[in-house]
């Protein structure tokens, strides 16, 4: 699932019109992401990220971009939460459905180096929608 994501990573690319540009980088690892996104009231309408870097942090990236297209703030938070909980070795995230194909990197959390690599789409996101309006 990892791989499949970082070989044909989805919503990877540039938006005609973003409203909101965030970029965040792992110098640790060396990973680079961009996030563009398209607001829609609180929520996010659309989005695309770009970057480079290791397979943890563009698949999750990509995987990020699926899940939270179409929701709105306090969902899109919510998913946050429970990603990092995931990343933080909460068991009980593995079985949260809501997190879709982003439970695939729970192995994640026995490298906490890495936690910081699967955390950086969502960091860059959390930047974006803190730009909105
Ligand atoms: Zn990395």
């Amino acid at each position: 699932m990892i791989l499949d994501h970082y070989r044909r990573p989805r919503n990877k690319g540039t938006l005609e019109s973003a409203d909101a540009v965030a970029e965040m980088k792992n110098p640790l690892c060396g990973d680079e992401i961009v996030i563009e996104v398209a607001f829609d009231g609180d929520g996010v309408a659309d989005l695309r990220f770009s970057g480079k870097g290791c397979s943890i942090s563009q698949a999750s990236a990509s995987m990020m971009t699926q899940l939270v297209k179409g929701k709105s703030a306090a969902e899109i938070a919510l998913l946050r939460t429970r990603f990092r909980d995931l990343m933080l070795g909460d068991l009980s995230a593995v079985d949260d459905a809501t997190l879709g194909s982003l439970r695939s990197l729970s192995g994640v959390a026995r490298f906490p180096a890495r936690v910081k690599c699967a955390l950086l789409a969502w960091n860059a996101l959390e930047n974006a929608m803190s730009r909105r309006g």
